[in-house]
């Protein structure tokens, strides 16, 4: 296993962004998990685990703590379930959009709106990501993890995972380091409905249609480059997080409110209602391209932050204090930050 010290994190995350790492392990083959496991003996904590950085900014200094940056591939197709559904291993550091791309081609539904995300799919139950009409709790059943409490493997049920809007246990602990995910699929020629007005538009077909999942996947890409929501190399708002901040949950008084102004208002699988972050970004003001500190600014085709030369992790927390602190101004909602902080 290949262990390096004063790493520059900077280049291992999207937004580009951070010092370096104390020191930073890189697991390719699960088998050397172990070993690892025996290096971290006499550390105090537990690693802080990095898949391909899109979802973090890294601080300014560094980060003190030993960095385990995850990179295992690979999927393995298994049995199919008395309900008919086939289960699909996959390792912790395999690409999620490769992934979808992988389901797709097997004729196996379920998380063809996922398509284009970027990151590990062993970082998608930190937040249990989703889009689009998906969450990955529609299809997890369990992870294989490392317990660093306990000091062992453990198989973990998604329903013990308290997978909620893009929140779960691991989104508030490093306790558990996710090691490979088994998910159920179904077989099927059909996507599962779209949901989405923007995806249907882009299909051309009424909302709660199902279509052939290549062709779901390939409008969703489609809807997705229009924000910029897809890292492409050359594009001029490539370093982001994709959004910074979560939708936040408004009571109905609020969404009456909100709806009444045009405002995106949706009901979310964990029964919630919530309102847009971008929606409420150009609300409170920001306009596209529109500088918040030195190197970050708001995107130039959606309402999200993203980073220029010049940007310090600093920087960036000052930007996402100013829009926070005019969203709250202007449209009276509380913004919260999706993105994970390593670091000071
Ligand atoms: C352009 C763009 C678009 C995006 N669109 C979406 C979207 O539509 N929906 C959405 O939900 N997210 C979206 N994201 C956010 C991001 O892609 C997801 O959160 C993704 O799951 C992060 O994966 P990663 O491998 O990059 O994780 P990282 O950023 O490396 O890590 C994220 C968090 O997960 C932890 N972690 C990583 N791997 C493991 C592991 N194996 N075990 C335990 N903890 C781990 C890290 O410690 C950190 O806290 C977008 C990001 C970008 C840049």
């Amino acid at each position: 296993m290949h262990v390096s010290y004063g790493v520059p994190l900077a280049p291992l995350t999207t937004l580009g962004i951070g010092g370096p790492a104390s020191s930073l392990a890189e697991l390719h083959d699960p088998a050397e998990f172990p070993e690892f496991v025996r290096e971290m003996r006499h550390s105090p904590t537990p690693p802080v685990c990095l898949g391909k950085g899109s979802n973090v900014l890294v601080g300014d200094r560094g980060c003190d703590l030993p960095v385990l940056r995850i990179a295992t591939r690979g999927i393995r197709i298994m049995g199919a379930m008395d309900d008919g559904r086939v289960l699909v291993e996959v390792q912790a550091g395999h690409s999620l959009w490769e992934l979808v791309t992988e389901l797709i081609d097997e004729g196996l539904v379920g998380m063809e709106m996922l398509a284009g995300i970027p990151g590990t799919t062993g970082a998608t139950p930190v937040q249990n990501v989703g889009a689009y009409g998906q969450e990955v709790s529609d299809t997890l059943r369990s992870l294989e993890v490392w317990d660093w409490k306990l000091g062992r493997r453990a198989v973990l049920d998604a329903n013990a995972c308290a997978l909620g809007h893009r929140t779960s246990v691991f989104k508030k602990s490093r306790r558990w380091t996710v090691l490979s995910l088994l998910f159920a699929l179904c077989r099927d020629e059909l996507s599962t409905p779209v949901t989405y007005r923007s995806v249907a538009d882009e299909l051309d077909v009424p909302l709660g249609s199902r279509v052939p999942p290549a062709e779901a996947a390939e409008a969703v890409l489609t809807v997705r480059r229009r924000k910029g929501m897809v890292l492409d190399s050359g594009e001029p708002d490539r370093r982001s997080t994709g959004s910074v901040f979560f939708s936040p949950e408004v009571g109905d008084p609020m969404a009456t409110k909100l709806r009444r102004l045009g405002a995106p208002v949706s009901r979310f699988p964990d029964g919630s209602t919530r309102v847009s972050a971008s929606w409420l970004i150009r609300q409170a003001g920001f306009g596209l391209n529109a500088p918040l500190t030195h190197g970050v600014r708001i995107s130039s085709v959606h309402y999200t932050l993203v980073a220029d030369d010049g940007a310090s992790a600093a920087g960036f927390r000052e930007a996402v204090g100013i829009v926070l602190r005019q969203v709250l101004h202007r449209t009276g909602v509380l913004l919260t930050p999706e993105i994970d902080f390593i670091g000071e």
